[in-house]
């Protein structure tokens, strides 16, 4: 229905797919299926409430509640990365501004390393951060604050007791997580009197998408 990267609108992807491979087509989120992998095969095995952001040139988002993937009315639920944090921020793909992805991703990672005078992206941004490099360190310190406050935001109105990070930013683990974690304990709202979710890794790395697909598909048989 909607892409904001890909600018497909009402896009007939599964019929088109369907024609193309000759075979039966399940379109879904890719942070859903990342999230439905997590819970058959990773870390949210045992968890009812979760909330997964996948950071990747954007964020994609997914949300289970009491052990069911919740995909809302127009199966769209879960875009938190075009949540507005900065109101007349900067501008989005999605056509509005100031939206969590802008602030919180891959290209937001590399444009604080740019700012700051690095012209290292990626993978690079991510060894020069292991190597102590105080620009990759900087930048990761910035998407981790930004990761931590929005998060906040998401345990305020979920209240979940998980809190999965995956897609290719996440690979960077503690140097992500660590500067999240405190923001997100100095956001949330009753902090200090409450439990705060733990904050993890996925298990399962830039292979959850395609495991989780697999395995609604074979539900959706
Ligand atoms: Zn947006």
């Amino acid at each position: 229905m909607f892409a904001p990267h890909l600018s497909w609108r009402d896009e007939p992807l599964r019929d088109r797919l369907g024609e193309r491979l000759g075979l039966p087509v399940t379109v879904v989120n890719d942070a859903n299926a990342a999230l439905w992998a997590e819970h058959v095969h990773g870390h949210a095995r045992t968890a009812r409430d979760v909330v997964m952001v996948t950071l990747g040139t954007g964020i994609g988002g997914a949300l289970m509640i009491d052990g069911r993937l919740h995909v809302g009315r127009n199966g769209m639920a879960g875009e938190f990365g075009h949540i507005r944090v900065v109101p007349d921020g900067r501008p989005c793909e999605c056509g509005h501004t100031g939206c969590w992805e802008q602030y919180c991703s891959g290209k937001a990672l590399s444009r604080f390393a740019a700012d700051a005078g690095s012209s290292l992206s990626g993978p690079a941004l991510t060894e020069a951060a292991a190597r102590r490099d105080p620009v990759a360190r900087g930048a990761y310190l910035d998407v981790g604050r930004w990761l931590g406050f929005g998060l906040a935001d998401l345990v305020a109105a979920f209240d979940p007791e998980l809190v999965l990070v995956g897609g290719g930013v996440s690979a960077a683990g503690e140097l992500l997580l660590e500067p999240a974690r405190r923001a997100l304990d100095e956001a949330l709202v009753g902090s200090g009197h409450r439990e705060v979710p733990e904050l993890r890794v996925a298990t399962l790395g830039p292979y959850a998408g395609l495991v989780g697909a697999a395995e609604l598909t074979r539900l959706a048989a």
